[in-house]
């Protein structure tokens, strides 16, 4: 679905990628991990078009997308979950829902199958959406996303900072959405998190990618991996 070749990165002179490949088929959970400034957060920016100061392709079903904007990008499928959730105060969780226009209407989930999937949202359909917990705000921020007919998902740090019991709550979102065929590239710090949602982890290591695991070798190789990553 999505493939990433020789992708190189900069910020004015400094390169913060350096030939990164990276493959993630229909359906799988991809996660990012490597330490701070390894450049998770600048691929996943320029998968979705948010850095474009790159060299190399980044191709979506097919299709070279490396010189469109973010909102062609989401047309095209790839839908970006926000870090700070950006949920409207003023505005009710189906306002929340409704709101974002739908980008691919043949992908997009409609609004009983978001409630089918959350049904804690259906639950608080109009309660102000400032007014959910950690969790149930990352839940909606996913759904939204979901709504407008994204067929990838990208997220950076989705359990960052939040209680054990709510990254509980955000894996089983991820394995929710995993289900229903839905692909996900996520950064994360958190391996033994990242162990139990994803199929396959990139490590990256000062913008290269040092290596490409399975679940099975990476949760295999868990504290070696910790101890490399100083995470
Ligand atoms: P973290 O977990 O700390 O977010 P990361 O692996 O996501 O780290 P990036 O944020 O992608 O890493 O950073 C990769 C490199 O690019 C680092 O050397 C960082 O200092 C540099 N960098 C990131 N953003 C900028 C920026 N806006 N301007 C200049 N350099 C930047």
């Amino acid at each position: 679905m999505l493939e990433v070749r020789g992708l190189d990165a900069f910020y004015g002179d400094a390169q913060a990628l350096h030939g990164v490949d990276v493959t993630v088929a229909p359906g799988e959970v991809v996660t990012l991990v490597g330490r701070n400034g390894a450049g998770k957060t600048t691929l996943l920016r320029s998968v979705m078009g948010l850095h474009r100061d790159v060299r190399g392709t980044v191709t979506l079903d097919g299709e070279d997308i490396t010189g469109l904007h973010p909102h062609q990008r989401a047309r095209r499928g790839l839908g970006w979950v926000q870090d700070d959730r950006g949920i409207y105060a003023s505005l009710s969780v189906e306002e929340n829902l409704t709101l974002p226009p739908v980008t691919d209407p043949g992908s997009a989930w409609s609004l009983s199958q978001v409630y089918d999937a959350f049904p804690v949202l259906a639950d608080r359909r109009r309660a102000p959406g400032t007014t959910l917990s950690g969790g149930e705000q990352q839940m909606l921020a996913v759904a939204r996303v979901l709504r407008t007919g994204a067929r990838m998902l990208l997220l950076d740090e989705p359990s960052e900072g939040l209680a054990p019991v709510i990254v509980q709550r955000i894996r089983d979102i991820l394995l929710e959405v995993k289900a229903r065929g839905t692909t996900v590239l996520l950064v994360e710090q958190n391996v033994k998190f990242a162990a139990t949602v994803a199929d396959r982890h990139y490590v990256l290591a000062e913008g290269s990618v040092a290596a490409d695991l399975d679940n099975a070798e990476f949760t295999a190789r868990q504290s070696e991996l910790l101890e490399y990553l100083g995470i």
